[in-house]
């Protein structure tokens, strides 16, 4: 199976593929994870994205395309995966058509998480607590950037898959079980 989760920074979308996971067997995906190995690891890509995270721009197609290409070739990708945070761009989008079509996979599922901006906010604001200020873009002032970035670059996917008649939503106002049983609904 293999599925894509939309939604904006802060969404819940992180949460959710955890529990898609363990109940799909499939293996989550994150861009915005392996970026933070990079910058972790301290690698020369990993750096230049640091600075790029830490903005709250993306980080440029052919390095995220160029990661995942890499990762879905892995083993544990054969029984499918679940793409958290990519693609987030109309060429990123046409990449992994490309890169499907190639490997002669199909998309199952592209599933958009519909949140009210506003409550975003505090979501990111309660995550940098919990995690103790892990990610350095978990703030106000990224997080507004990163929503700005969000409605120019990433929106205009959601049309994309409309388009391809691939799209469902979820309403992602609902508590953490209430979301999950939605999505169960749908890949049940
Ligand atoms: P995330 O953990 O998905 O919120 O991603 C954190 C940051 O990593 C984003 O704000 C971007 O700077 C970068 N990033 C993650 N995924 C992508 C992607 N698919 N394309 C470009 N940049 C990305």
């Amino acid at each position: 199976m293999i599925i894509i989760l939309l939604g904006p920074p802060g969404a819940g979308k992180g949460t959710q593929c955890e529990r898609l996971v363990e109940k799909y067997k499939v293996v989550q995906l994150s861009t915005g994870d392996m970026l933070r190995a990079a910058v972790a690891a301290g690698t020369e890509m990993g750096q230049k994205a640091k600075e790029v995270m830490d903005r709250g721009d993306l980080v440029s197609d052919d390095i995220v395309v160029g990661i995942i290409a890499d990762r879905i070739e892995e083993p544990d990708c054969a029984n499918g995966f679940i793409l958290d945070g990519f693609p987030r761009t109309v060429a990123q989008a046409e990449a992994l058509d490309a890169m499907l079509a190639d490997k002669g996979l199909q998309l199952d599922h592209v599933i958009s998480m519909e949140v009210d901006e506003q409550a975003l906010f505090a979501r990111i604001e309660k995550r940098a607590a919990e995690t103790g200020g892990a990610r350095s873009d978990d703030n106000a002032e990224t997080l507004k950037k990163r929503l700005e970035v969000y409605h120019e670059q990433t929106a205009p996917i959601i049309p994309y898959y409309r388009d391809k008649g691939a799209l469902k939503t979820v309403d992602g106002m609902q508590d953490i079980d209430s979301v999950t049983k939605s999505l169960y609904a749908i890949l049940d």
